[in-house]
């Protein structure tokens, strides 16, 4: 059949399909560093000839930053819209690569052949498995079997500044049927994963104001009230003794887990003891009663990041200070209203404020949670392509932090994305000697052509 002669081609061209890679991760393309403004742009256009050369209508599209990369081609299924970023991260500290960042080149390794390079896991090497899929299936059947948008960003690592007006002003042309995102990791190494919800996030800064100047603690300590004192406490009744977040109504909106979400996460085997080891823990934090893969991928948290007050130099002073602040943040988990908790912690903070104590907060961002609509049946089509590659079932599995781009997607294209990336923990992204399994770039590559394939049929 179609798709078994599509996989044979993959393997053949593995060689060809590195060497496209290679030329790709020559090209430094680091998006924060005006420097290689000139680098950036020639990987939009080696991406621009590349798409050009499969039959893409492609285009290198300006904005006031980096520019996008656009290719289309038609065909018979859905629309679906790919996006990958072909910017990198710098490569500092330059002294501590094994070999130059831009020369890419295959390593023999104690855990198998990995493609050395900046680049290379993130995210240079997982767009080009989708368009080694897109390649392969092309050169096979003569076109695509759904008609397919890729979408490649210049500044994923500097923020994104153009992405939310560029999807606004070409919504028209990107908006699909669904989106795929090749842009995270596998769960392990052998266990592929589909991200399907992402935590938000809720930052507020509290400022508590007691005396009006700064006090000595032998002239004012017992008769004026210590605004470190008042921070403190408010702190510690944050949470419960079964690690309850104490905020009313804080729990309000939340769903429970589906029970079978509950098994596939089970099924998973994470070991929490050991996630905890690596970081010199022990014993989960969260909620009483939780795995801890649902502390951190399904559970709301409450999170103080930073205490300031009082001196906190060398030495030591007897001071009773005029104010006293924190950092908070809070994960969000979908359901939530990130407004609405910023409105409900504020009110729990005042009504604990004795006399003379005064508070003022200041915002610091407010993102909801993303969770994709996995009843659509092209989830499960892909979770059944990537099992067919790895050794282990593919997993549903939720993500601790966020991704923007899923959430603007949805929020501006009203689609959902289906976030499939065969990165792992140790690929040093962002590091020194940053690399990506060869094996991840093939079974990707064979992953896509299966996903495809499947819209095709869908
Ligand atoms: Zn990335």
């Amino acid at each position: 059949m179609t798709l078994d002669a599509v996989l044979t081609r993959i393997d053949a061209d593995l060689e060809p399909a590195l060497a496209r890679l290679f030329a790709l991760l020559r090209i430094p393309s680091i998006s924060t560093d005006p420097a290689h403004a000139g680098d950036v742009r020639a990987a939009a256009d080696w991406l621009r000839d590349d798409l050009a050369s499969m039959g893409f209508a492609a285009a290198v599209h300006d904005t006031p930053g980096h520019p996008m990369v656009v290719g289309q081609m038609d065909g018979p299924g859905p629309h679906v819209l790919f996006y990958g970023h072909y910017d990198v991260q710098p490569v500092d500290p330059l002294s501590l690569w094994d070999r130059a960042p831009f020369d890419p080149a295959l390593e023999e390794t104690p855990k198998g052949r990995v493609i050395r390079a900046r680049g290379a896991a993130d995210d240079k090497g997982q767009l080009m498995t989708f368009l080694e899929a897109c390649r392969a299936i092309i050169a096979q059947t003569g076109q695509l079997p759904c008609k397919v948008t890729v979408f490649l960003e210049g500044e994923e690592e500097s923020g994104s500044p153009s992405l939310v007006p560029f999807l606004q002003d070409n919504a028209d042309m990107l908006r699909a049927d669904l989106a795929l995102i090749c842009d995270t990791g596998l769960f392990s190494d052998d266990v592929p994963a589909i991200t399907t919800q992402l935590r938000g996030l809720l930052g507020e800064e509290i400022v508590i104001t007691g005396p009006r100047i700064d006090l000595h603690s032998g002239m004012y300590g017992g008769i004026a009230m210590n605004p470190i004192r008042v921070l403190s406490r408010i702190l510690a009744g944050l949470h419960d003794d079964q690690g309850r977040v104490q905020v009313p109504g804080f729990y309000d909106d939340v769903e429970e887990l589906s029970p079978a979400l509950k098994a596939q996460w089970a099924g998973l085997g994470f070991d929490e003891r050991a996630f905890l080891d690596e970081v010199g823990l022990s014993h989960p934090a969260g909620e009483a009663g939780r795995t801890g893969l649902e502390m951190i991928w399904s559970r709301p948290t409450a999170e103080v990041n930073g205490i300031t007050g009082g001196y906190t130099g060398a030495g030591f002073k007897t001071v009773l200070p005029s104010q006293a602040s924190a950092k908070v943040s809070f994960r969000l988990v979908a359901g939530q209203d990130p407004l609405k908790l910023r409105e409900a912690f504020r009110a729990w903070v005042r009504a604990q404020l004795p006399p003379d104590c005064s508070v003022s907060f200041h915002a610091h961002g407010a993102s909801p949670a993303s969770r994709m609509d996995i009843s659509h049946p092209a989830f499960e089509m892909a979770r059944r392509a990537l099992s067919q590659e790895w050794p282990g079932e593919a997993a549903f599995i939720g993500g601790g932090g966020s991704i923007p781009v899923a959430g603007y997607f949805k929020e501006i294209l009203g689609m959902d994305s289906i976030l499939a990336g065969f990165g792992k923990d140790d690929d040093a992204i962002h590091s020194p000697n940053e690399k990506y399994d060869l094996t991840s770039f093939h079974r990707g590559t064979r992953a896509w052509a299966r996903i495809l394939t499947g819209f095709g049929a869908s």
